[in-house]
């Protein structure tokens, strides 16, 4: 049997692994692969088992009546086909639209992008990229001129000194990825003690929705104590004197009353930050799924940049990638508002670029859509097609998103298994696996990658790219399903834009383990490290600009007391749709736990292991308790694999990002009385 080289089905880090089909099972094992030197987490150990699982959808579904029935591939196109007839015509064609996922490879992300702008001609598009780095994203674009989640390979974080984490719990998240924190000191700022702050050297944990505060108090502080680097900013940066008005109102004892961090710790750190490099900033999703998720990840980028961080060796600001494919899923057009090679859709030379490489004329190319939750609850839109998002389940406002997925005159949904998203669909598609079609992804580190065919699926079931060539076909345009060709024109269209992969072929990503982006030309090494010398800017500086403190768009208050926020268990990935399958998995973790302070739980009557209810304005969860004083007693926390956190989380959207408040809310908790 023939061992095939290629990479985890989970997250961002990319493990790599290699797949031996054997009967009757697929043997997996980790890969000497440069981001997990061999290692890989209990979600990466068990993937196989999502292959031959036998909740798997083998064959297509449609509607009957309440139920779903199972049907040819002739009849359920036959049916999507109708239903984008008949919307259109009644509608237009913005009444169709994707969602996609972060997930997808990259040639599936740039054909979805593809299909809906030129078969549809529709500018109803979105992925559940927006609901996860779309606020660090928009950020560094307009600060650093670029996004790409780690501007370094993560093999630089092992040469740091000192590394302040905000909002990550890489120690669950991505655990091989702890080895390159081994010898550093880092520091940890969450508002829960999770497994990655235990390891740390200092633990901030304050009030969720209160990171930019402190990310200002530190500059403060940076400021006053002399520890900015003046050449630096004078030579590489823009906007500084703005800033550093903004944070004067940032005094340490006022920063301390707003995000509950000892005045003591916030000096320590900026000083280590400034004395013990070289030194990292890296954020995630705990200081960005806020409804001032961008100013918040801006924040944290002045602190670097005042402290001349970004572009040295060992050194600099980045952002944590979530999904597999987060990186590449947002640089190939299925975002509302760009197209590929993270070209703009408003732009005119992009359109023309773009529209030139798909043979189309620059007019006929839709403008840009309505962000995730504004598609998804404009009831504008009447037919839907999602890949790979389980959205009834991981969207905000979970209830809200249910009743408009059922109010769709026609829902699509391409997935393995019967997602809830699949249960409310009106024809539903048998996708192929990670491990049964060739594509590549890019990883957190902006390495692209290939993940490769190891088997072939199961009969009746084709890839998105197979589906999606089809529906195109029946619509009056004939586009490749076949991945390879599909990249090979992916690399045209990025071709001379930000995130330019013209470089990049199948056969050099085998031999160099993967490129980082850009790389303009076959005989281009790629660009592992970016910054070293500019800025991509029109000025080739980088840009500060000033932030200032905005109470979450929900607050405690009397009716709701204490503030909700989310986040990922070890055992987990996303929606649960795949992980809550694995039998290995759920034997670790059953089930949610909201993770609730002993001072809390005694107020309220509840004791380990009983069942609890939050409550919020828009819904409720019943969820476990795991009592724990590593939270804060105002504070609760409910993890988002399984159904019910997000029934609680406010859409209340960022203006520059669009991306919801997942991190804040308000919520009841009261003891849940079974039966
Ligand atoms: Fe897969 Fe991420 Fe675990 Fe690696 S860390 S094995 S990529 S889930």
């Amino acid at each position: 049997m023939t061992a095939t080289d290629t990479h985890c089905p989970y997250c961002a880090l990319q493990c790599g692994m290699t797949l031996t089909p054997e009967i009757p099972r697929v043997r997996l094992e980790p890969r000497d692969f440069p981001v997990n030197k061999g290692g890989l987490c209990a979600k990466g150990f068990s993937a196989a088992d999502l292959l031959d699982h036998r909740d798997r959808l083998l064959t297509p579904l449609v509607r009957k009546g309440h139920g779903l029935r199972e049907a040819s591939w002739d009849e359920a196109f036959d049916r999507i086909v109708e239903a984008i007839h008949q919307a259109q015509t009644t509608y237009g064609r913005d009444s169709v639209g994707a969602f996609g996922g972060g997930g997808l490879t990259n040639e599936k992300a740039y054909a979805l992008g593809k299909f809906v702008r030129v078969s549809l001609r529709s500018s109803s598009i979105d992925y559940n990229g927006r609901f996860c780095m779309s606020s660090a994203a928009t950020a560094a674009n307009r600060s650093l001129g670029i996004d790409r989640g780690l501007p370094f390979p993560l093999e630089d974080v092992a040469g740091a000194n000192t590394v302040l984490i905000v909002g990550a719990n890489p120690a669950e998240a991505m655990p091989p990825s702890m080895q390159y924190l081994e010898g550093t000191r880092f520091i940890v700022v969450d508002p829960r003690r999770t497994k990655t702050a235990a390891g740390a050297h200092l633990h901030l944990q304050p009030l969720p929705g209160t990171d930019l505060a402190l990310a200002n108090g530190l500059l403060h502080i940076a400021i006053r104590e002399g520890y900015v680097d003046a050449d630096y900013i004078e030579r590489r940066t823009t906007g500084f004197e703005a800033v550093a008005q903004a944070v004067t109102a940032y005094w340490p004892g006022r920063v301390e009353r707003m995000t509950g961090v000892p005045e003591g710790r916030l000096r320590h750190v900026a000083r280590m930050l400034a004395t013990e490099g070289p030194a990292m900033i890296l954020t995630a999703r705990g200081a960005e799924q806020h409804s001032n998720g961008t100013d918040t990840a801006q924040a944290y980028l002045n602190l670097a940049l005042a402290l001349g961080l970004v572009g040295k060796p060992f050194s600099g600001y980045g952002t944590i990638t979530g999904q597999g494919n987060g990186q590449g899923g947002r640089e190939h057009g299925q975002k509302a508002d760009q197209l590929p090679g993270y070209r703009k859709l408003d732009d005119p030379a992009a359109r023309e670029h773009v529209a030139k490489v798909w043979g189309i004329d620059p007019d006929e190319l839709p403008g840009p859509g309505r962000s995730a939750y504004e598609m998804l609850t404009d009831d504008r839109l009447k037919v839907l097609l999602v890949l790979a998002s389980n959205i009834a389940v991981s969207a905000p406002n979970s209830n809200r998103i249910r009743r408009q997925l059922e109010k769709l005159d026609f829902l699509v949904v391409s997935d393995i298994f019967l997602s809830e998203t699949a249960e409310l669909a009106d024809v539903v598609l048998p996708a192929a696996q990670w491990a049964e079609e060739e594509g590549t992804m890019t990883n957190l580190e902006g390495r692209v990658l290939r993940r490769k065919r190891a088997l072939p699926p199961p009969p009746d079931v084709r890839t998105d790219l197979e589906v999606l060539a089809e529906l195109s076909r029946r619509l009056g345009r004939e586009e490749s399903s076949d991945p390879r060709t599909v990249f090979e024109e992916l690399r045209r269209a990025s071709a001379g834009g930000i995130a330019d992969y013209a470089g990049i072929t199948y056969e050099r990503i085998e031999r160099e383990d993967g490129i980082f982006w850009p790389c303009p030309a076959e005989d281009h090494p790629g660009t592992p490290r970016l910054f070293a010398d500019s800025f991509p800017t029109p000025t080739g500086k980088a840009r500060l600009l000033p932030v200032v403190h905005q109470d979450p768009a929900e607050m405690p208050d009397k009716a709701f007391p204490y503030v909700l926020t989310t986040g990922r268990n070890m055992q987990h990935y996303q929606s649960g749709n795949q992980t809550r399958r694995v039998k290995a998995l759920t034997v670790a973790l059953p089930e949610p736990r909201a993770e609730i302070h002993p001072d809390l739980a005694r107020r309220h009557g509840i004791a380990d292991g009983d069942l609890v209810e939050l409550r919020s304005r828009r819904g409720a969860a019943v969820l476990r308790a795991r009592l724990t004083d590593g939270i804060r007693p105002d504070t609760v926390f409910a993890p988002f694999h399984w159904p019910g956190a997000n029934a609680l989380t406010n859409p209340a959207l960022d203006p520059h990002s669009r991306m919801p408040a997942f991190k804040a809310c308000a919520v009841t908790i009261t003891l849940h009385k079974e039966g």
